[in-house]
């Protein structure tokens, strides 16, 4: 086992060891409950997890059911009575009992497919909506950086490139010392890691994390959820950084002060339900603070199902009806409220939300396109939403056809037919897929 092994499973030991199997960890789980279980088996699931963690082997059957089911809620950490972080215990036992009931390059496999149709969604997005000087700028070296705040953005916020855009423009207007930096090159490595690719996660997940450190930086803003999960449950926990770490939501709430006395007067009236999702540190209080704060804009609340994960997409994906539901709760509920804008937390949830705007009279935008607007910056673009909406293309593809050229990037057929099943298959709200595939069609075959 490599140093960095050896230290996660001790963080394991250390829970196993901590923990009374009262079972309040499952009780309180929502994928639990939504897989079947009998949730008065808590006390079961935990001694078969503290069982896995003490003796290996592979996970019992209720427990592997269990560990496959979670969704990364963290409700459980907020149950346990000793203060365990249960979630990164489950994402540890879940690995340890992968390790051992299949062979490491099937998993491995498994997470370098995932990460090449990921990498290829990312890239052609990125080159349709972002010119190359700025893309460039993203990409560079973390260890090359020289800023004394880094704003790590990770992979996948670069199919949505306008909140990137926009996270950029409200720490100009804080007039901070930053880098930006992200991209495929800077993963988190978040497939190698849940497939259990050990040895390739310390090369990509846990080298991204050192080189943040190698650059100097006293500050790392994170942007996606995923990659702030991460980093702070399999790095900062089994090894503390020299450098800060926090979302950037966080960072600007810190900062309220300081953004409210630059926020512009002459706000638009507007009527804002925030699309929450609990799990990630202070940011949906950090949200709600930061939007509370804009001039003429009136928060609407709305009982929502945000008790499941961390974020929509990804694990959440696991649970489809139960996605679907929750966003067609939360645009008719917004709609019979009166709110006007759906503001969405992280890009995952801007690409399944971004379309409601094609069936329901709501408008739907990332909180950061709001306060860069009130900073008197922002107004980049959303294409995406463009994309998920449908209709006329004209304005996407004549953004695709400039940027696709700036960057020295051509779309094909396949990839046009690949990335209309990335956008449109994902669970969310979206309108007909036709406008997209069939202008985007005719690009390619612009040659
Ligand atoms: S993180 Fe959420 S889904 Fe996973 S075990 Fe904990 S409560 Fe259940
Ligand atoms: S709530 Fe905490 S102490 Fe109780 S079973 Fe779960 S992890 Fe163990």
């Amino acid at each position: 086992m490599s140093a960095y092994a050896d230290r996660l499973e001790a963080l394991a030991q250390e829970a196993a060891d901590r923990c009374t199997t009262c079972g309040k960890c499952f009780e309180v789980c929502p994928t639990a409950r939504e897989s079947g279980f009998d949730m008065l088996q808590g006390k079961e699931r935990v001694a078969e997890m503290v069982s896995l963690t003490r003796d290996g082997g592979a996970a019992a059957d209720g427990l592997q059911k269990w560990l496959n089911a979670c969704d990364g809620s963290a409700r459980c950490n907020d149950a346990c009575p000793e203060g365990i972080n249960v979630r990164q215990w489950v994402t540890i036992a879940k690995m340890k009992s992968l390790e051992v009931t299949r062979p490491r390059e099937e998993g491995a496999a498994s997470a370098a497919s995932r990460f090449r149709h990921m990498a290829q969604a990312v890239r052609l997005l990125a080159s349709m909506q972002l010119p190359s000087e700025t893309l460039k700028k993203i990409l560079a070296p973390a260890e090359r950086r020289t800023a004394d705040v880094l704003f790590y953005t990770g992979c996948n916020v670069l199919r949505t490139p306008h909140i990137v855009l926009n996270v950029m423009d409200i720490l100009d207007a804080l007039d901070l010392d930053f880098d930006v930096v992200g991209g495929t090159a800077h993963c988190c490595g978040i497939y190698q890691f849940q497939e259990a690719d050990l040895p390739t996660y310390e090369r990509m997940g846990h080298r991204t994390f050192q080189r943040f450190g190698q650059s100097g930086a006293s500050k790392v803003l994170t942007w996606c959820p995923t990659c702030t999960k991460n980093f702070d449950e399999l790095e900062q926990d089994v090894e503390p950084a020299a450098f800060d770490m926090g979302h950037v939501s966080e960072f600007l709430a810190d900062n309220l002060d300081a953004l409210k006395a630059r926020f512009g007067a002459d706000q638009p009236r507007r009527r804002v339900v925030i699309h929450e999702h609990l799990g990630i540190g202070a940011t949906v209080a950090s949200i709600r603070n930061l939007l509370a704060a804009v001039p003429n804009l009136e928060l609407v609340e709305l009982p929502q199902d945000s008790g499941f994960s961390y974020a929509c997409g990804g694990q959440a994906a696991k649970f489809k009806d139960r996605e679907q539901a929750i966003h067609r709760a939360l645009a008719e509920g917004a709609v019979a409220a009166g709110a006007d804008t759906i503001a969405t937390m992280y890009h995952s949830c801007h690409r399944a939300l971004s379309g409601a705007e094609a069936l329901y009279p709501v408008k739907v935008v990332n909180f950061t396109d709001i306060l860069a607007e009130a900073l008197g910056r922002g107004g980049h673009p959303d294409y995406y939403r463009l994309y998920k909406a449908g209709g006329s293309m004209d304005e996407a593809v004549a953004a695709a056809r400039k940027f696709l050229a700036n960057n020295g990037v051509r779309v094909d057929e396949n990839s046009v037919k690949s990335l209309t099943a990335d956008i449109f298959n994902e669970t969310g709200l979206a309108g007909g897929r036709e406008a997209f595939a069939q202008a985007f069609t005719a690009l390619a075959k612009e040659g």
